[in-house]
């Protein structure tokens, strides 16, 4: 039967253990083994205990919990060629020749750059004794598919990444929460909020909560966005019924040059031209903690299955394939255009404009 290596990678996301687990059961419903390489490719690098046969009931009672419970690094080792060739040692040895990587667009490089160069370094472990030749032939392909897992919506491709829902419903709970003790005080209330350089969580939040304004960095602010902040929150503060403002404010907010804006900024401007009472919170982490949401239990399981699906499929010319979200339809897209695409908006935002980046990203 098949051997699938299963492993996440890069930032942790709710719903990575739903996926995980649907991997797990899916493959050894279809008869193939599945490994656990624990830590992403620190583990994989490291081999021995980090990389575990995975059994059905280890995957008991996860499918609700954040995190990843097979454990997520960043590994500076599996960016230069001798680590990949320890890792690619670990995965032959025991006949692991499928690879499902769950993380963000970081990892799905690394694993597509794998994928090229394993015949390469099948080659050099031989030709160094470190593996037997007939490995040569049993190992001779490696398939890799990818699953993005990662709050921040950001990848080009799919409509909503594994983690992003549950990380809209811990924003909503703290704007909640904030929004209590800023209407008892009459405060206004700065919130930072965790996405890179994605505004999808900023600007989905303020949809459905009682933020006033937004920024996010797709869409700068027109002209003098301190004035333009200044003028709404003056004009919105008339109402009597308000007792508080919150702005919510994207991790990677910009201006129309190109510089940041930042919460404090906001902060600065709001206390010093409205003489208001601002307080700042960053959310941060908390985003990325509690449980899975129902939405990210079920696409994660839905991804993971198509993921060893794509597997089963693969033949000697499949390229690569990122499983994605295309409406409520879970489809394969090549993984490199979707990697190279992300990279494309991320180094361009400044020249693309909001209806463009939505359009590369997905409809999300
Ligand atoms: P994310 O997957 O969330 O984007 P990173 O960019 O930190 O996170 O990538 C996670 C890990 O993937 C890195 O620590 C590294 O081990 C591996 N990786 C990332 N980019 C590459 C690359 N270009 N080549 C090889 N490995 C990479």
């Amino acid at each position: 039967g098949n051997v699938i290596g299963v492993f996440t990678s890069g930032g942790d996301a709710q719903g990575m253990n739903a996926a995980v687990r649907a991997i797990v059961r899916v493959g050894m419903f279809l008869g193939c083994k599945v490994y656990y390489i624990k830590e992403g490719y620190q583990g994989m690098v490291e081999g021995k205990d980090d990389i575990v046969l995975a059994t059905w009931e280890s995957t008991s009672n996860t499918i609700h919990m954040g995190g990843t419970m097979i454990g997520s690094a960043r590994c500076m080792e599996f960016k230069e060629r001798p680590g990949r060739l320890k890792a690619a040692k670990n995965l032959v040895q025991l006949g692991i020749t499928n690879l499902i990587a769950i993380g963000g667009d970081g990892s799905l490089t690394g694993a597509n750059l794998f994928r090229q160069e394993w015949p390469g370094l099948l080659r050099e472990l031989v030709d160094t004794n470190q593996i037997t030749s007939d490995k040569l032939v049993t190992s001779s392909r490696l398939n890799i598919v990818g699953l993005v897992g990662s709050i921040d919506n950001d990848f080009c491709g799919t409509d909503m990444t594994i983690g992003v829902d549950s990380a809209l419903h811990r924003i909503l709970e703290s704007v909640d929460e904030i929004m209590t003790t800023a209407v008892s005080h009459k405060r206004a209330f700065v919130v930072e909020i965790m996405g890179r350089m994605c505004g999808y969580l900023p600007l989905v939040a303020g949809i459905s909560s009682e933020a006033s304004m937004v920024f996010i960095p797709e869409d700068p602010p027109e002209g003098d966005w301190r004035q333009g902040l200044c003028d709404h929150i003056r004009e919105s503060s008339k109402s009597d019924a308000r007792r508080t403002q919150i702005i919510l404010v994207a991790e990677g907010a910009i201006d129309r040059s190109g510089n940041s804006i930042k919460c404090s900024d906001v902060q600065r401007v709001l206390t010093e031209r409205l003489n208001m009472d601002v307080k700042v919170t960053v959310l941060g982490h908390v985003q990325r903690g509690g449980k899975a949401s129902a939405f990210d239990r079920i696409i994660g399981t839905r991804m993971g299955t198509e993921a060893v699906m794509a597997l089963m499929d693969a033949g000697p010319d499949t390229p690569a394939c990122a499983i994605c979200l295309d409406g409520i339809d879970i489809i394969r897209t090549p993984l490199m255009k979707a990697v190279e695409m992300t990279k494309m908006v991320g180094y361009k935002m400044n020249e693309l404009n909001f209806e463009e980046v939505v359009k590369l990203r997905g409809r999300s």
